[in-house]
């Protein structure tokens, strides 16, 4: 890359769309607000604000968040750009190839942005784009920032899921993960946290074209999964049958796929037969011993993978929240970066008992906490040792398992080394697994 602005590196970052009167904006107007692309170091990561200003008769605040989620559509239709989630944490990428043809100002951007908006969204009549680059002013709009997309969460709150008969889709990310629908009901934000169940309706109603379209939820087939039978069928459609149910508040089974986007991840631990979550921000390994990046590698892609579930913040605050898996109740860790943002979500009566990495960095450490607490899950988790505890007077005579079943049972005779038995079989079975060979090698 020739630099990068927000990402993992940088903290303040940021994206809005702000709806103006049709005085307030200066139509086609691109400004950058401090550098630009040639005053700054190849290989370097910068701040970056991106503010848009939209004016028009049928443009509302209640577009905002729409027309701001299409800043990564539109912006990855520019050759050699890369961009990566969405308000608070974006990561935008300039290749070197572009910055030498000519790419080597942000007002490129603005421009294409503004040309895409208009065509794409007909009803936006003035647009004016600017990028903040000061670190000063960047950090100054990143609270700006923050309070809106705040304003914007608290609005559904109210709202419940029973109360309504249409959910809507998006399918705004197929070009990152073809078979990932996201279905929003007014309990469960999408993923990338940027489109709520307001946001989706208004933007199904004023572009019917677009990625955003409404879901008739139909009947009700699970109330705790959360499985309706117009979701199912809706998504069976639109990810082209590779889908084919759907349950909104669970993470086994038929869990909401996960494209890329997603805010946080939650993660099943099975020693503890409870679920831990991470955010982007947070750098270190998760209690699994696993950072997001892998972790998001595993649940990314737009399949359905047992155990891994992409959240947006605010379905932390909703309802529903993994009711169909036993809720607040079997929440086991949190890093401290997420904690921090949905402390006033967690339960009061559970805030003393789950860990972050400071109380818990290991599956070990976690097991200790959880029962000293007694957490929830204290309970299962002795049940689970003492099942997977052998019986103390049969330890000694525990027969090597390729003796008691020689057809059947593999060996490692040697550290990466499986031997299977000569007229033996073997069947792996490996849901929702990746799997990196280096060489196999198959002797008669
Ligand atoms: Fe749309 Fe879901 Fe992608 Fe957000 S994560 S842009 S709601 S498809
Ligand atoms: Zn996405």
């Amino acid at each position: 890359m020739y630099v990068e602005f927000g990402g993992p590196k940088i903290d303040y970052k940021c994206e809005l769309v702000l709806a103006k009167g049709m005085d307030e904006v200066e139509d086609g107007k691109v400004e950058v607000v401090g550098p630009d692309l040639q005053e700054f170091k190849e290989g370097e990561s910068y701040p970056l604000a991106n503010i848009i200003y939209v004016a028009g008769a049928k443009v509302e605040k209640d577009l905002e968040a729409v027309i701001e989620r299409r800043i990564h559509d539109f912006t990855n239709y520019i050759e050699g750009v890369m961009h990566l989630n969405q308000r608070y944490d974006i990561w935008i990428r300039i290749s070197k190839k572009s910055y030498k043809k000519g790419f080597n100002t942000l007002k490129w951007w603005g421009l294409i942005l503004i040309k895409l908006f208009k065509s794409a969204m007909p009803f936006i009549e003035k647009i004016q784009v600017t990028f903040y680059t000061d670190p000063e002013k960047v950090k100054w709009w990143y609270d700006q920032a923050l309070k809106t997309y705040q304003a914007r969460d608290a609005r559904v709150r109210g709202l419940r899921d029973e109360d309504v008969d249409t959910f809507y889709g998006c399918v705004l990310c197929q070009s990152f993960a073809p078979q990932h629908v996201c279905v929003i009901p007014p309990n469960r934000v999408s993923l990338c946290g940027a489109m709520n169940w307001f946001d989706a309706r208004a933007a199904a109603s004023v572009d019917p074209k677009g990625p955003n379209f409404p879901i008739p939820k139909g009947k009700l087939l699970d109330p705790i999964k959360g499985e309706y039978e117009g979701v199912n069928k809706v998504v069976n459609e639109r990810s082209l049958g590779a889908n084919k149910r759907v349950y909104l508040y669970s993470m086994f089974s038929y869990p909401h796929t996960s494209c890329g986007c997603f805010e946080t991840i939650g993660f099943y631990i099975p020693e503890v037969d409870g679920f831990g979550f991470v955010d982007r921000g947070f750098k270190g390994a998760a209690v699994n011993g696993l950072p997001f990046a892998t972790m998001a590698a595993q649940t990314g892609g737009g399949i359905q993978t047992e155990g891994f579930l992409g959240m947006g913040l605010e379905y932390y605050r909703s309802p529903k929240f993994l009711q169909g898996d036993g809720g607040w109740g079997r929440v086991a860790w949190m890093c401290s970066t997420l904690r921090k943002r949905i402390e006033d979500a967690i339960p009061e009566e559970l805030k003393d008992k789950i860990p972050t990495e400071k109380e818990a960095s290991d599956v070990a450490s976690l097991k200790k906490f959880l029962v000293e607490k007694g957490h929830p899950l204290a309970a299962r988790i002795k049940e689970l040792e003492a099942a997977a505890a052998p019986p103390a007077e049969k330890v000694e005579e525990v027969t090597p398992l390729a003796a008691v079943a020689p057809a059947v049972t593999p060996t490692v005779s040697a550290p990466g080394t499986l031997v299977v038995p000569a007229g033996g079989g073997l069947k792996i079975v490996l849901k929702g697994a990746k799997i990196h060979i280096d060489k196999i090698v198959i002797k008669r």
